[in-house]
């Protein structure tokens, strides 16, 4: 099932899409389907007349997982981590399907990372790796926007992954995917960038469930960024970025000047 958030023009609402590539309906839904579960109004609309908004805005958190794939560890001149290298990023960084990630003054290197996301379902604390679909709710597409520069300079990575724009989650969330082996494609002005599998992390997801909440609580809505394949590169104001996850869809947002 595909659930979207979305608005009209007044408040957000949620919604169950279906129909026909290019033709799709939207059903909306009674409310939050992660807190009210999937009640339909019995209204429909076509996904043409809806904007789409971020599916979840992270209750408490985006935790992001670094160098998980071998060859964008390589790419960057890093070893390998011995364990999952675990960062986060404010939930004001999200945004939604053509939003526009902001170019930052303090910047002069901003990345994009094509990435699966994890939302998960539930509070949840030292869940075991065999328990951990358990606690997903679904997934979606996620850019992890990265100021290359200041993550160097900087050390901690706050500001660099940090910046309001820097997290653009969607089109929607798909609940019934099976994540352990699709494909990860970036494409930059239509160019492909990234293409990638996420066979090919070195922590799959079980194992990144395991190990957050071994330290700290997840809570409904919080999302998982599990980390990008190789081909990160350099965006300037003006290109259009469209990162797609095989079975979610396409996510595709416009790197604006900051004014
Ligand atoms: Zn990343």
């Amino acid at each position: 099932m595909r659930i979207a958030r979305y608005t009209t023009g007044d408040e957000p609402l949620y919604g169950v899409v279906g129909g026909e590539d290019g033709s799709e309906i939207v059903a909306t839904l009674v409310g939050d389907p992660l807190y009210a579960g999937i009640e339909l109004t019995g209204q429909q609309l076509a996904l043409a007349e809806a904007r789409l908004l971020a599916p979840v805005i992270p209750r408490s958190k985006v935790v992001g997982i670094g160098r998980n794939y071998a060859a964008h560890a390589d790419e960057l001149g890093h070893e390998l981590p011995t364990e999952p290298l675990v960062f986060l990023k404010p939930n004001t960084s999200v945004v939604g399907p053509f939003d526009p990630i902001v170019y930052p003054a303090q910047s002069s290197e901003v990345h994009f990372e094509g990435e699966l996301a994890v939302v998960i379902a539930r509070i949840c604390r030292d869940v075991p790796t065999d328990r951990w679909k358990d606690v997903v709710f679904g997934y979606t597409v996620g850019n992890d926007v990265t100021a290359r520069d200041l993550q160097e300079t900087d050390g901690q990575w706050a500001r660099a992954k940090g910046f309001d724009s820097f997290c653009p989650l969607g089109p929607w969330i798909e609940t019934d995917l099976d994540p352990t082996d699709v494909a990860i494609t970036t494409e930059l002005n239509g160019a492909v960038k990234q293409q990638g599998r996420t066979s090919l992390m070195l922590y799959d997801i079980p194992t990144v469930i395991s190990y957050i909440t071994s330290f700290m609580t997840l809570l409904p809505g919080d999302v998982i960024l599990t980390g990008t394949p190789a081909g990160v590169g350099p965006m300037r104001p003006g290109d259009d970025v469209a990162v797609t996850v095989e079975g979610i869809g396409t996510l595709t947002n416009k790197v604006v000047p900051r004014d």
